[in-house]
C-alpha cells in the first residue's frame, strides 16, 4: 500500500473525515494541472504531523482534489532529534543547505548570527522560501514530519538545551573527532556551524562554556555548506538515524 515511488502531496487536516480527504489551493493545481492525475489514480498524503494517508482520487474540481482513504499509519518521531545551528551564509547557500538538511532528516534548522556574517533578507521572507524548499524536499524524499524552521537568532542569545549533546565544528580543532565523542542511538545532538569567515576565538570560547566540545572535520578546511553538510551525515550515522 505505502511505497516510495508514489506521488506525494500535502493537506490539511481539518479537510480530512473518516473516509476521504480533499486537497486544495497550490498542491492541488500541481496534482490536477501539471501532474494531470486522473480519477482513481493513488497517492501518498502528508499533514506534517507524521500521519500518512494512502489516497485514491474520487473527484476532480477545478480547485480541489478529492481522495478516498485506503489506509493510514503514523510515522514515529526520531529517537536522535538532530539540530543544525548554523550561521548565516551568502548566496543561495542557506537554499541548499535547508533542502540537504531535509532530505538527512535533520530536525530543527536554527540560522544564527555571527560576528563574521549577515542575514540575507528579511526573517519572515527567508524563512518564507526555506518552508516552501523544505516542504517540497519532504513531498520528494518522502518524510512525512516537516523539519522545524527556527527563527533567526543572534548567536549570544540562544538558549541552548541542557539535554542534548552539543558539538561545534572548528577548523582549528587538531585532535578530536566527531566519531570520538562517542555519540549512541537516543542522544539529541546539536551542531553548530560557523559561516565563510569562521568564528571568532571568542565565539568559540562561548560556544565551550555553553557546554560544546570542538571537532575537527578533518584537516582540510572545508566551505561553511559542506562543513554543516558533512557534519549532519556523520552525526545522523552515529545516532542511527541513517539506518534503513
Ligand atoms: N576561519 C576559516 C577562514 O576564514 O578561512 C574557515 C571557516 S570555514 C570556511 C566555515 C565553517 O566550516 C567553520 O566555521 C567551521 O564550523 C566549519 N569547518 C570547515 N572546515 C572544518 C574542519 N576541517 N573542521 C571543523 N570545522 C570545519
Amino acid at each position: 500500500m505505502f511505497t516510495h515511488s508514489m506521488r506525494r502531496f500535502f493537506y490539511d487536516p481539518v479537510h480530512e473525515t473518516a473516509d476521504c480527504v480533499l486537497i486544495s489551493g497550490a498542491e492541488a493545481h500541481h496534482l490536477r494541472a501539471v501532474l494531470r492525475m486522473r480519477l482513481g489514480e493513488t497517492a501518498e498524503l502528508f499533514d506534517g504531523s507524521g500521519r500518512i494517508l494512502s489516497g485514491q482520487i474520487e473527484q476532480i474540481s477545478p480547485d480541489s482534489v478529492t481522495f478516498r482513504i485506503l489506509a493510514r499509519r503514523q510515522e514515529p518521531e526520531s529517537r536522535s532529534p538532530l539540530t543544525l545551528a548554523l550561521a548565516f551564509l551568502k548566496g543561495k547557500k542557506m537554499d541548499m543547505v535547508v533542502q540537504k538538511a531535509t532530505e538527512l532528516g535533520v530536525h530543527r534548522f536554527l540560522p544564527l548570527v555571527t560576528r563574521y556574517c549577515e542575514p540575507q533578507g528579511k526573517d519572515h521572507q527567508l524563512l518564507d522560501r526555506w518552508q516552501r524548499i523544505m516542504l517540497e524536499a519532504c513531498k520528494q524524499c518522502g518524510r512525512p514530519v516537516p523539519m522545524q524552521l527556527s527563527q533567526p537568532l543572534p548567536f549570544q542569545e540562544v538558549a541552548w538545551p541542557a539535554d542534548s549533546r552539543k558539538i561545534i565544528a572548528w577548523e582549528n580543532e587538531t585532535t578530536c573527532s566527531l566519531a570520538a565523542l562517542g555519540l549512541e542511538a537516543g542522544n539529541p545532538v546539536v551542531l553548530l556551524i560557523g559561516p565563510e569567515g569562521g568564528f571568532h576565538p571568542t565565539e568559540v570560547e562561548h560556544a565551550k562554556t555553553c557546554g560544546f566540545n570542538t571537532i575537527s572535520l578533518g584537516p582540510r578546511i572545508l566551505r561553511a555548506e559542506t562543513a554543516a553538510l558533512t557534519a549532519v551525515v556523520l552525526a545522523q550515522q552515529a545516532v542511527g538515524n541513517l539506518e534503513p
